[in-house]
C-alpha cells in the first residue's frame, strides 16, 4: 500500500544520502591531506587565437590523484571543497604554485601568454583575498599582468559592489579577469559593464552541438556581440571538432580552447610545447 511505498521511498533516499554523505566525508578528509601528501598537481590547457597560430595563454586545471580513490575529477571534489570552505586553502595553493611555475618558465625564457587560474566564490569572497593575491605575486615575483583570474557569474550575484571593488583593486596591479562558463548563470549587463573584464568564456554547453543546433548558434552570436559591445574577446570553451570551430569562426569567434587545440597537460609536457613555440 501507499504507506509502505512511502517508507520504501524514504529508505531509498536515506540510503542514497547516507552513501553520498559517506563519500563526501571520505573525499573531504582525503582532500585535507592531499596537499601535504603531494597528491595535487596542476595541468595546463592552451588557449589559442586564430587556430593555434598564437598561444593566448594557459588555463590552470587542478588534478587530484589519490592512492586508493584514484583520479578524482574536479567536478566531484571542487564543489565539495566549496561547501566545506577547504577551497580557500586549495585555491591559495593553486594560485601560489601557478605563479611559481610561471616565474620559472619566464626565467627559462619560455613564453606562454597568461596563466588563467580558476577562483571559486568562497575564495574570492574571503576578506583577505586581494591581500593574498598581492602577497603571492610579491613572493613569487610573477608579473601581475600575466595572471588572469577566472570567475563564474555565480561568484558575482551577491555583494556585487564590494566584489567589483576587489576586481578593480587587482586590476590596478595589472591582473586580468575572465568570466567563466558565460551564459550559464545570471549576469546583470549593467554590472558587467562596470567590471574590469578582459574576456568572456562561452560555456561548453553552447559549443557541444553548435555545428547542428541553430539556437546554440544564435546564443553564441549574441555572446560574441556582447563581447564586442564590452570590447573584450570571447573564448569558446570545449572545442573538440573542427566543425564546431568552423561555425564559431563564421560567427566571428577568434579565441578558442578545447581538446582540438590541446589537452590539459602536466608541466613537463607543457614545457615541451612552450619550447616548440619559442619565438
Ligand atoms: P572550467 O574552469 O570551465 O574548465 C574547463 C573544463 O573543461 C576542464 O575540466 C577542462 O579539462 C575541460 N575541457 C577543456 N576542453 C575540453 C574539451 O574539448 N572537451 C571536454 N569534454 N572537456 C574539455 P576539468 O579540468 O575537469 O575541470 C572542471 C571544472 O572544475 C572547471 O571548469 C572549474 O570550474 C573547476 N576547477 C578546475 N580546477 C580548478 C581550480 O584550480 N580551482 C577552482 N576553483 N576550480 C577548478
Ligand atoms: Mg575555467
Ligand atoms: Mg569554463
Ligand atoms: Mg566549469
Amino acid at each position: 500500500n501507499a504507506k509502505d511505498q512511502g517508507r520504501d521511498t524514504f529508505r531509498f533516499y536515506s540510503e542514497h544520502l547516507t552513501r553520498q554523505a559517506f563519500q563526501n566525508v571520505l573525499i573531504d578528509s582525503a582532500l585535507r591531506e592531499a596537499v601535504a601528501k603531494k597528491e595535487l598537481h596542476l595541468a595546463f590547457q592552451p588557449q589559442v587565437i586564430n587556430d593555434s597560430q598564437t598561444l593566448l595563454g594557459l588555463e590552470v586545471l587542478l588534478r587530484w590523484h589519490h592512492p586508493t580513490l584514484g583520479k578524482v575529477p574536479p567536478a566531484q571534489f571542487i564543489p565539495q571543497a566549496e561547501r566545506t570552505g577547504l577551497i580557500r586553502n586549495i585555491g591559495h595553493w593553486v594560485l601560489e604554485q601557478s605563479c611559481i611555475q610561471g616565474s620559472h618558465w619566464l626565467a627559462e625564457g619560455l613564453e606562454f601568454g597568461h596563466l588563467a587560474v580558476n577562483v571559486s566564490a568562497p575564495q574570492f569572497r574571503a576578506e583577505d583575498f586581494v591581500a593574498q593575491v598581492k602577497k603571492v605575486l610579491q613572493d613569487t615575483q610573477f608579473p601581475p599582468e600575466k595572471l588572469e583570474l577566472e570567475l563564474t557569474e555565480s561568484v558575482l550575484v551577491r555583494d556585487t559592489e564590494a566584489l567589483i571593488e576587489s576586481m578593480h583593486e587587482l586590476r590596478a596591479l595589472g591582473v586580468m579577469f575572465a568570466i567563466d562558463d558565460f551564459g550559464t548563470g545570471y549576469s546583470s549587463l549593467s554590472y558587467l559593464k562596470r567590471m574590469p573584464i578582459d574576456r568572456l568564456k562561452l560555456d561548453k554547453s553552447f559549443v557541444d552541438n553548435i555545428a547542428s543546433d541553430e539556437s546554440d548558434q544564435i546564443i553564441a552570436g549574441a555572446v560574441l556581440a556582447l563581447g564586442d559591445a564590452l570590447g573584450v574577446p570571447v573564448i569558446a570553451e570545449g572545442i573538440e571538432q573542427d566543425a564546431q570551430a568552423q561555425v564559431l569562426k563564421g560567427l566571428g569567434c577568434t579565441h578558442f580552447q578545447g581538446f582540438l587545440y590541446g589537452m590539459p597537460m602536466y608541466a613537463p609536457r607543457t614545457e615541451v610545447l612552450l619550447r616548440s613555440h619559442k619565438p
